[in-house]
């Protein structure tokens, strides 16, 4: 999330030199990515992913994964071939039952032909066998996958499945999981839903967890490693399952009074987003080096270090608020990015109200202050930001400040029958944000258009916060006072590593 290095145009070549049989004419190879300009290759063409199967093993000490992952589709074109998005050592692949040819090609393509072309429509079986070093392997010179001293965390934005199983790697592909992952007895695997079952033998304990609402690739997450796992039940009835890594040295403390309120947070973002929508909640801490924090689903990935001044709830407010402004309802493209973060800084603002911290209207006033006209902070639109500033600040908090236009304008009532609506409208689904501006066009019956154009679109500042602070500016012709809760709101910033 935090590195765009693409080298455009070389990538797709391989796929497409691959020999179509001559009783398969107008079948064709599925393209190398699903279609979003941000991310060319992210993702494939040709096929929908329904259900993901993992069945892993991991030595943390050596840091070798081996796996099958089992994964069911539908094809949606003729296909000659497929690829998949992967880094990992494949030694076979199944079609259908059928051994199938397979290949590397370009920077996390694998390009799979079966020995018969596949018509459109039809629901399709892939078996990936495969083992590797997930440490040992990059994509355009990177990696997401974090070792720890006793495991490893694949979390990352918008790339991290690549590491650890293959998958159409986009979040339009939206599909359940079954991961089950076989440790060393002793060690946890921690990773999205409910914890179904645990099986020891033999040395090994094996982890068999299940997501059963549609869940994006970015947001599937696994951490091995020491940890001690809590339970409980919200008292709106949500189970939470919460894990810390069993070194976290002096951050454990604070962790714990932050994601422990996980549950109590939940239930207070249901009364502005309407009923959580997943099986279960929680987080987990491991002991990583990273900064951010990330929004998988049903349970957050947390850096040690947003514990590192204290607790912080606005950093668990800001990831829960995502499960549904991002997890449920998921961006369409990546330029669609502003419904999951000034959503997700918006919901602090909230609870910065709520706590007695700084209302949104303080807010809102100190951000469009803060910022002078001449400051490159307005030229990132936050409705099409480009890869390069996808997680740029002012995608948060001038997408916070537009959300705060946007209540000014259709006013509160309808404003929060937006905020509640939305959720249910898309559920488990994806959305733009023209989607977005229609829905709330919808329910407000006002035009939003050169609303939403001079908040999200414009490459400058717009001419008043609102028509409320300019006057109250003009007044008083000082800036507004820096809210109490600015800080812990700014130190979510490294949710995306900056
Ligand atoms: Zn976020």
């Amino acid at each position: 999330m935090h590195r765009r290095i693409f080298v455009p145009g070389v990538l797709a070549a391989a796929s497409l030199l691959l020999a179509i049989p001559a009783s398969a004419a107008g079948y064709a190879p599925g393209a190398p990515g699903i279609g979003d300009p941000y991310y060319p290759y992210y993702g494939n063409g040709g096929y929908d992913v329904s259900h993901y199967d993992l069945r892993l093993t991991y030595r943390p000490a050596t840091d070798e994964l081996e796996g099958t992952a089992t994964i069911e589709a539908r094809t949606t074109q003729d296909l000659s071939s497929l690829d998949l998005d992967f880094l990992l050592d494949v030694s076979e692949v199944r079609v259908d039952g059928a051994k199938a040819a397979f290949a590397a090609s370009g920077q996390h393509e694998l390009v799979i032909t079966p020995k018969a072309p596949l018509a459109k429509g039809t629901p399709v079986t892939l078996v990936i066998r495969y083992r590797g070093v997930p440490s040992t392997k990059s994509a355009y010179g990177f990696s997401t996958w974090h070792r720890t001293p006793d495991g490893a965390v694949a979390a990352d934005e918008p790339e991290s499945a690549w590491w650890w199983f293959p998958s159409n790697d986009h979040p339009l592909d939206k599909a359940t999981y079954d991961v089950s992952v076989a440790v060393p007895d002793g060690t946890q695997a921690i990773s999205n839903g409910t914890l179904q079952s645990t099986v020891s033998k033999l040395g090994w304990t094996r982890y068999n967890w299940r997501s059963a609402k549609p869940q994006a690739t970015y947001l599937t997450t696994l951490a091995i490693g020491k940890f001690d796992v809590t339970t409980g039940t919200s008292e709106g009835g949500v189970p939470v399952v919460n894990a810390y890594s069993a070194d976290l040295g002096d951050n454990d403390g604070a962790a714990r009074a932050s994601v422990e309120r996980t549950g109590e947070l939940v239930d207070w973002l249901s009364g502005y987003f309407g009923p959580y929508p997943f099986s279960s909640a929680g987080g987990y801490v491991p002991n990583t080096t990273t900064g951010f924090a990330l929004e998988t689903q049903t349970r957050v990935y947390y850096s040690p270090r947003q514990f590192a001044n204290g607790s912080n709830t606005s950093v668990v407010v800001h990831e829960l608020a995502h499960q549904w402004y991002g997890d449920s309802v998921s961006l369409k493209g990546w330029k669609d990015i502003w419904i999951n973060e000034g959503f997700a800084r918006y919901a602090q603002w909230l609870w910065s109200e709520h706590e007695g911290e700084g209302t949104t209207r303080e807010l809102a006033d100190y951000v469009y202050a803060s910022h002078p006209a001449d400051d490159a902070f307005w030229t990132v639109k936050p409705g099409d930001p480009g890869p390069d500033d996808q997680f740029d600040l002012a995608v948060y908090d001038r997408g916070a400040l537009a959300i705060q236009a946007l209540r000014d304008e259709i006013g509160d009532d309808a404003f929060f029958a937006v905020l509640k609506g939305w959720p249910r409208e898309h559920a488990y689904g994806n959305a733009s944000v023209d989607d977005f501006r229609a829905y709330a066009e919808r329910v407000s019956g006002k035009s939003l258009t050169a609303l939403f154009d001079t908040w999200l679109f414009q490459p400058s500042k717009p001419a008043a916060a609102t028509a409320a602070p300019a006057a109250s500016l003009a007044r008083t012709a000082r800036p507004p006072a820096q809210p109490a809760s600015w800080k812990s709101i700014e130190a979510t910033n490294d949710v995306h590593g900056h």
